[in-house]
């Protein structure tokens, strides 16, 4: 999502960011982040965290942001286009009644996705295995 945000910027866009965690890009390195920060900053980034998404319209997009007080309050954000990058998930397969080996690496292997170490090591053990 953070990419995508720096390649908008890059073509002349106008940049909003909805994050219901409390920090955008929690997984992101700390040596890659403040880059990012800093990108964003340069570029008037506007970051919307602790707040949740909950429609999009015409008009933009709809969200209910928590307050430090715990308490929830409505958001509207107007935009022309919405790019959503919500996380990932394994893709598997139906492998009922299948008796030939079949090994998951990578983003399907259901260690985690999203992590190329992750793809490597899992990649490294199922070759080793075979
Ligand atoms: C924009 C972006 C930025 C990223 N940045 C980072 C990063 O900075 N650091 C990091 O650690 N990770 C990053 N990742 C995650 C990383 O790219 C993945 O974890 C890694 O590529 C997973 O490798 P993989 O081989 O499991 O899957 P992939 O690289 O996704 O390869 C799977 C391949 O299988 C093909 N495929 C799918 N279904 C079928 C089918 N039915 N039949 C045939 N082929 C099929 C797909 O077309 C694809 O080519 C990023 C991912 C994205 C999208």
């Amino acid at each position: 999502g953070t990419e995508t945000a720096e390649y908008l910027l890059q073509n002349g866009c106008e940049v909003a960011i909805v994050e219901m965690l409390d920090k955008i890009a929690a997984g992101e390195s700390e040596t890659i982040l403040p880059l990012i920060m800093n990108d964003f900053a340069a570029h008037n980034v506007e970051q919307h965290v602790k707040t949740r998404l909950t429609a999009i319209t015409d008009e933009g997009v709809e969200a209910v942001r928590t307050t430090e007080d715990g308490a929830e309050e409505p958001v509207k954000i107007a935009c022309d286009y919405v790019v959503m990058a919500v996380g990932s998930k394994a893709n598997g397969f139906d492998l009922d009644g299948v008796t030939v080996p079949v090994t998951c690496v990578g983003d399907c292997s259901g260690e985690r996705t999203a992590d190329i170490a992750s793809a490597i090591r899992t990649a490294y053990h199922a070759a080793n295995e075979l």
